[in-house]
């Protein structure tokens, strides 16, 4: 067998991925691992898809997204998020968040550029790092400051070597927010150092209490730095339609499309109609969902810090609770393991996002007020 790429040879298997396949040894496992809404997508979304594709819109699409997808998208950046993108240029569809964030790179990235990425994060980051041949900078974040990636945590991570710099507020798998001071702080140092900056935000609706999302694009001069990617998943729980955008300068964007002609050219225009009729009307169907997932936040972080060896901060946003598991004194894929062997509940190892993960485990929360009562009562009856 001749060699394979060094990319394909050091690419970090999933840790969430590899809990998941240990659970199906329990047939009445409760998954909490996948980072997925339980709803399924709403009704009056699938049915926009549906009558697209008997209207025969099945051919392919510009490769940037159709112009309604990218004029829905202008709307909601300027509605949510205080930043006009022009829907000619500045906007391009990509298959899921996942793909923008690999174009992002590849659009950036020579070999041997750093890129800082969070510790923890999705792990993916890591990834695509790699792929990219590029060199990861871990930014270490600590529950002491809520895991927060800011101003203060990057700027000794900066070299001449830093070409891109990875935000993601809200995070996975931590739940934490970065407020509009602290943006302030990161687009000040951005620009005087002159370095790119993703801002992946595909869990900016899944906010709760007082808290508010604040996109770094939205701060004077960022457009020419900042690349601001969302996706369809979270929001509308729309996972298994890998729908997503990226939204910078139209420069960025002229070259962005053609890696993404080579890679994956464009998605099914049915399934873009229904994106553009998400984000102009789903706007009720999120607030509910939203509201079962604060009832349920509210449920398990109460359970867990009334459990034996638990202690867990509330998660400002997302649907993950990310418990320190210290006071197990085991590391958290042994935990993760225990709760599965013992609870039949399904949980994430927090080493499985990085280092600074360890010592935590990710549960997430996104699932039926069912399950989620369930999984409590196994994990209080046997850590007490
Ligand atoms: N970014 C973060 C932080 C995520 O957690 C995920 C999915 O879990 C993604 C991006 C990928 O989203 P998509 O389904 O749109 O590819």
């Amino acid at each position: 067998m001749m060699n394979m790429s060094f990319a394909a040879e050091n690419y970090p298997t999933s840790g969430v991925r590899a809990m998941f396949e240990r659970a199906r040894a329990y047939n009445d496992a409760i998954n909490l691992v996948l980072g997925e809404p339980g709803p399924t997508t709403p009704d009056a979304i699938i049915k926009t898809a549906v009558d697209g594709l008997l209207a025969k819109k099945t051919k392919y699409t510009p490769n940037l997204g159709i112009l309604p997808l990218r004029e829905a998208i202008s709307r909601k950046m300027i509605r949510e998020n205080h930043v006009y993108f022009n829907p000619e240029d500045e906007i391009i569809v990509t298959t899921g968040a996942t793909e923008a964030l690999m174009l992002t790179m590849l659009t950036l990235i020579n070999p041997g550029d750093e890129v800082i990425i969070p510790d923890p994060a999705w792990p993916d980051y890591l990834g695509q790092v790699l792929m990219s041949h590029a060199t990861p900078v871990f930014a270490k974040l600590h529950e002491e400051n809520q895991f927060k990636m800011t101003a203060d945590v990057i700027r000794p991570l900066l070299t001449n070597k830093t070409k891109l710099i990875v935000l993601n507020s809200p995070a996975n798998p931590t739940g934490a927010m970065l407020d509009h001071s602290d943006l302030a702080e990161i687009a000040k140092m951005i620009e005087e150092r002159g370095i790119y900056a993703i801002s992946d935000e595909p869990y900016e609706r899944l906010v709760y209490d007082d808290n508010r999302h604040v996109s770094l694009a939205s701060f004077e001069g960022m457009k020419n730095y900042v690349i601001t990617i969302n996706s369809f998943s979270k929001t509308y729980a729309m996972t298994g339609w890998r729908m997503g955008y990226a939204c910078t300068n139209a420069f960025m964007i002229e070259k962005m499309v053609k890696l993404h002609e080579n890679i994956t050219s464009c998605l099914s225009e049915a399934f873009q109609l229904a994106g553009a009729y998400a984000l102009d009307f789903g706007d009720e169907s999120i607030k509910i969902m939203r509201n079962g997932y604060l009832e349920n936040r509210n449920l398990l972080v109460d359970a867990l810090n009334s459990m034996n060896g638990f202690r867990c901060h509330t998660p400002p946003a997302t649907f993950y609770a990310f418990p320190n598991i210290k006071g197990l004194n085991l590391n958290s894929q042994a935990a993760a393991n225990l709760i599965l062997d013992k609870c039949h509940v399904v949980t994430s190892p927090g080493g499985a996002f990085g280092e600074s993960g360890e010592g935590f485990i990710r549960i997430c929360f996104a699932t039926s007020k069912e399950n989620l009562a369930e999984a409590v009562m196994r994990m209080k009856n046997y850590f007490g």
